[in-house]
């Protein structure tokens, strides 16, 4: 698919057929910040990006804290514009979409957010969030919508449902409160998910359990993933592919146990050095492990991106 097509979107009202789901296509997309009080400086946060994700397909976003990968989150959702190229899904062009065009989209493509308690209105119960997109995306009744929220919390292993459906964010664990995210998220049946940092402000006990949900829900229900994170490892978990963004620009991309057992790009080696595993295969740069573990320590320090 082209840029032309942007050119060619449909008008905001012609309904779209949701059974076939096309590729999501970030097209030579740029996007550049004006910095307040040093001239006419430009800093650019996005640098010629292009990528498509597939039908079905888990691609990883990866890069260090202001690499960029926020901003392409953005300008992928629709709530920031680039400043050049565009962003497709099928006929819709996102930058292009209005209002009602961009609930279309949304109901499409979603997005769960690193920060779960801020992502939650502290006063709405679990069954009261997940409900509301039951509701108003697929007009189901009170009832309906009541038995789907159940199934969604079972789904994402809030269980027993009637245990988790009546609990507001405060009264539930960081992990638990990614799960109502990404039970919400699920509730309007997407076809793409976008997520941005999803573990990083969890403990890193509940790390894997959301990362092997998103795993399982991107294979049980054929959803496509966008996995955006600093972290490269976890990024092995649920992506099949992984495109390394260092300030704005691609550095590397490919299959992502390539990209993890032979990085080509130096970058992309920093940010293996940076891991504290044990079990990681030693980089090309032959980093001593007491170098690796000292990075790591001063890695997990720092806040994530
Ligand atoms: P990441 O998510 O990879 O940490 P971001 O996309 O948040 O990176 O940021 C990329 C760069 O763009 C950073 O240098 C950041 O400071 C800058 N940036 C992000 N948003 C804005 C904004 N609204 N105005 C100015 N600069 C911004
Ligand atoms: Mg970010």
């Amino acid at each position: 698919m082209s840029a032309d097509v942007a050119t060619d979107a449909l008008p905001d009202d012609v309904p779209q057929p949701s059974t076939d789901v096309p590729p999501l296509v970030v097209d030579h997309v740029t996007t550049t910040y004006r910095i307040r009080g040093r001239g006419h400086h430009k800093l650019i946060a996005v640098d010629d990006v292009s990528f498509t994700i597939a039908p079905g397909a888990a691609v990883g976003l990866v890069g260090a804290s202001g690499s960029g990968k926020t901003t392409l989150a953005r300008m992928i959702t629709g709530s920031e514009r680039p400043t050049s190229g565009s962003i497709t899904f099928g006929d819709l062009a996102v930058q292009k979409l209005r209002a009602s065009g961009l609930r279309r989209y949304h109901q499409r493509v979603q997005m769960i957010f690193q920060d779960p308690y801020g992502a939650l209105n502290p006063l709405h119960t679990a069954e009261y969030t997940i409900a509301r997109p039951c509701r108003n995306f697929l007009a189901m009744s009170a009832q309906q919508a009541h038995d789907r929220v159940y199934e969604l919390l079972e789904t994402v292993g809030l269980t027993p449902p009637e245990q988790f459906a009546t609990k507001l964010p405060h009264q539930l664990s960081g992990g638990q409160r990614q799960r109502v995210v990404i039970a919400r998220a699920l509730a309007c049946e997407p076809d793409v998910l976008i997520a941005d940092e999803p573990v990083s402000m969890l403990d890193v006990s509940l790390r894997a359990g959301v990362l092997r949900l998103l795993a399982k829900l991107r294979a049980e229900h054929g959803l496509s993933l966008l996995y955006i994170t600093h972290d490269l490892l976890s990024a092995r978990v649920v992506t099949d592919d992984i495109i390394v963004l260092n300030k704005g620009r691609i550095v590397e991309q490919g299959a992502t146990k390539k990209v993890l057992q032979h990085p080509q790009d130096a970058y992309t080696v920093q940010l293996l050095d940076a891991i504290p595993t044990p079990h990681r295969v030693p980089s090309v740069t032959g980093t001593s492990k007491a170098t690796a573990t000292s990075k790591a320590t001063a890695a997990s320090k720092a806040t994530p991106a």
